[in-house]
């Protein structure tokens, strides 16, 4: 079987304007984003913000079975056509992770068709420690880890989060100010899958976690497409030799 072929997207913005960010990812938060999956033996490519059509050609979205995407002050400037097409691609089986402030981006609002809110805390230079439970150990995109695993430095989002009911529930946050947050869900769109994982504010080293890693790489298996009958619309005769 060939490798499946993923696309890691990233804004790039605050990689060029902020030191403490540049610190923690001199080559860029996609770099080590797309660092984590070759060594799972992917076949990655990476896009940014401001590559002409942002990197994603419709060559480049035709030869992507799975898109990350990181975004954060910069959501307004993403083309509307491109999100068109992505939006296109999901539909046809392309498979999208949306990672931590991808929440507001506008792909990830157009396919749960809601808000995006939620409530979040930046506490102080440390953030604070988050605890993700697994609440769904059958699910792929569990396989490996243990009960729980923690990250001692992160910012924190808070429930409500503007979200429709997830199709499967795979994490639940708890930060140390005791908030709790679904900070893993799926869900699917007509072919594609979609999955949300919430951490990695671009001021901590989050991507360069063992187990940050090992979601994001069994997400980028569970939501490969899977060539499934194509949702179209046609007329379909009457199967005469039935009545
Ligand atoms: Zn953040």
């Amino acid at each position: 079987m060939s490798a499946i072929r993923v696309t890691v997207w990233n804004e790039g913005r605050h990689e060029k304007k902020n030191k403490a960010v540049q610190s923690v990812y001199p080559n860029g938060i996609h770099e080590v984003i797309a660092e984590g999956l070759r060594a799972e033996g992917f076949a990655v490519r990476m896009a940014t913000l401001d590559e002409p059509e942002h990197g994603l050609t419709d060559a480049v979205l035709a030869e992507t079975d799975v898109l990350t995407w990181w975004g954060h002050m910069a959501h307004g400037d993403v083309d509307d056509a491109i999100v068109e097409k992505v939006h296109q691609r999901v539909l046809e089986g392309m498979g999208l992770i949306v990672l931590h402030s991808g929440h507001f981006s506008k792909i990830f609002k157009r396919l749960m068709g809601t808000s995006g809110n939620l409530m979040w805390r930046e506490h102080g230079t440390a953030g604070e420690k988050e605890r993700l439970w697994v609440t769904n150990p059958a699910h792929p995109i569990a396989a490996g880890l243990e009960t729980y695993f923690e990250l001692p430095n992160e910012e924190m989002y808070g429930e409500p989060f503007g979200i429709p009911e997830p199709d499967s529930l795979v994490f639940v946050s708890w930060f140390a100010g005791g908030e709790v947050f679904r900070s893993g869900a799926c869900w699917y769109r007509d072919q594609g899958k979609v999955f949300y994982f919430r951490p990695g504010h671009e001021t901590f080293p989050t991507y360069y976690d063992a187990n940050v890693r090992r979601v994001i790489a069994n997400a980028v298996r569970w939501a490969a497409p899977t060539n499934g009958p194509r949702v179209i619309v046609a007329n379909r005769p009457v199967p005469l030799e039935n009545i």
